[in-house]
């Protein structure tokens, strides 16, 4: 990925280098740079043999590489990198992938958002959360439990929900 460091002048090799590798701070040769022992890296210099994902140590001088999320002039191949700044998935754990949803401040794989009620995948995204529980509903199901919640007493005896652990009078 990182394209070998030429130097502008490779005769002049007497001049000294104050280049100095980004990782172990050695100083990065014209003979290093020469034997394409040198890469060019989020603005500086390397030795190729350090640069290494910090994750799974494998040498990214040749592969696709990204700075890692967190810690910067530290390298990370690109699948080490997807695993440490994407989160998992709130319901299955899992890795996510670009074509997430987020919901209550949760990410959530998108057949993975499920509605409490009746466990089907939220249609298109769309849900309601029950403000006490934190529980994700559909918006069919949310209606129906709002309804219950508020009418179900008073129509005398329709189903309540089953999440509802306070019984919140709340008149419409
Ligand atoms: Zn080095
Ligand atoms: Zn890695
Ligand atoms: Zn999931
Ligand atoms: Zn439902």
């Amino acid at each position: 990925m990182a394209p070998p460091y030429i130097p502008m002048n490779p005769n002049k090799e007497a001049v000294r280098w104050k280049l100095r590798c980004i990782s172990c701070k050695q100083r990065v040769t014209a003979t290093d740079a020469l034997r394409g022992h040198a890469y060019f890296a989020l603005g500086g210099l390397w030795h190729a043999q350090h640069m290494t994902c910090a994750r799974c140590k494998i040498n990214v001088a040749e592969i696709p590489f990204c700075e890692s999320a967190t810690e910067p002039n530290v390298l990370m191949c690109t699948d080490c990198y997807m695993v440490e700044s994407n989160p998992d998935c709130a319901a299955c754990g899992k890795r996510l992938f670009e074509t997430c949803l987020e919901a209550a401040g949760r990410l959530y794989h998108k057949d993975c958002l499920r509605c409490t009620s009746c466990k089907l995948p939220c249609i298109d995204g769309r849900y309601e959360m029950d403000d006490t529980t934190g529980a994700i509903y559909d918006v069919d199901c949310y209606h129906i439990m709002v309804f219950d919640k508020d009418y179900g007493c008073a129509l005398g005896g329709a189903k309540g929900p089953t999440s509802a652990e306070k019984t919140d009078e709340r008149k419409a």
